[in-house]
């Protein structure tokens, strides 16, 4: 039956820790009954139930290989399967490998990491969700045995995006030059772009766009503020972007060891290089000319925040701005 499209928010948490009052982030357009995922953060697949749109599950799309985007992939079909067996494949796309040991960022002098994987420490989607099967395979051999579920595999087409030629990518230094958009899909009435966003050492990583009969959508993915997601964004109806507090505050943070010195250094370094500040967020919108600005990911996430707190802190920005909030669903 055809419904009007809509944007549903899943989960508005940034960063890997479980928030204890927002599910980890993921987003959804929903077009004629079918559901477009972007992002499987923590909770995603309980939180596709609770809005009723697993069983129009129809693509999947991932921004970046980060667990708190990547997390709940694999569980919309080990533990979504006995809705979606009955579903048509279900096509994944995501980024592919980032390059092996040299795309991973330097070890800091004089604090030696180890490499998890040697062989292969950037795996990209396919590989990821292979190993995610052979995993659980004991799982999946009993269940088709024993409860006669379809074959799982079939269900689940993994595609990773390649980049157009002399784009001249790499991680993690030269992680989104300037690029037009490119094509992922363009399906029934729905148009899905991407193009290369800010979030370094990451790489690749991903925002996209989708083009509806009913209007636009542009998700952000994690980005620091970025040429290529205003191209992307331009003239679009909704921009949903990540968004970090970076109010000051008063005082210290009290007494803190070396190690949790240096943790914190390395943290705030990731935030203001990899991600978008609030005091910032409102210009990227500006820029695109979009008509609404959803703000999504929040950093902190545990709603110490108010709303209003957030909407205050966009400038420069004339238009629509939504605090999301998880479930919520808007029209595109
Ligand atoms: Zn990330």
């Amino acid at each position: 039956m055809a419904t009007t499209p809509k944007l549903v928010l899943l989960g508005t948490a940034g960063g890997p820790l479980p928030s204890p009052a927002r599910s980890g982030i993921s987003s959804v357009v929903v077009v004629d009954g079918r559901t477009y995922v972007v992002d499987c953060g923590g909770g995603a697949t309980r939180q596709l139930r609770r809005a009723r749109l697993l069983g129009g599950l129809h693509r999947v799309l991932l921004t970046h290989l980060h667990s708190d985007h990547t997390c709940d992939f694999f569980n919309l079909f080990l533990l979504g399967w006995p809705i979606i067996q009955w579903n048509p494949p279900v096509h994944v796309f995501g980024p592919g490998p980032a390059g092996g040991a040299d795309a991973l960022p330097p070890d800091d002098a004089g604090r030696p990491v180890a490499t998890h994987n040697p062989a292969n420490p950037t795996p990209g989607l396919v590989e990821l969700t292979e190993a995610q099967f052979q995993a659980h395979a004991y799982d999946i051999n009993i269940r088709m045995r024993e409860a006669g579920r379809h074959d799982l595999r079939p269900l689940l087409v993994t595609h990773e995006l390649a980049l157009p030629t002399g784009v001249g990518a790499w991680g993690p230094d030269r992680v989104a030059p300037d690029m037009d958009p490119f094509v992922v899909e363009e399906d029934d009435g729905v148009r899905i772009t991407a193009t290369l966003v800010a979030h370094a050492p990451v790489f690749p990583a991903f925002a996209y766009r989708f083009d509806t009969p009913a209007g636009s959508a542009v998700f952000s993915g994690d980005t620091a503020p970025c040429l290529n997601l205003v191209r992307l964004a331009r003239g679009a109806g909704t921009l949903v972007h990540e968004v970090f507090d970076d109010t000051p505050v008063d005082g210290d943070n009290g007494e803190m060891s070396e190690d949790e010195a240096w943790e914190a250094r390395r943290r705030h370094h990731h935030m203001v290089t990899s991600h978008t500040p609030l005091s910032a967020v409102g210009r990227v919108a500006a820029e695109a000319g979009v008509r609404r600005l959803v703000l999504t990911h929040f950093i902190p996430g545990d709603d110490v925040l108010p709303d209003e707190h957030w909407v205050k802190g966009v400038t420069g920005f004339d238009g629509e701005v939504v605090v999301g909030a998880d479930l919520m669903e808007l029209s595109l």
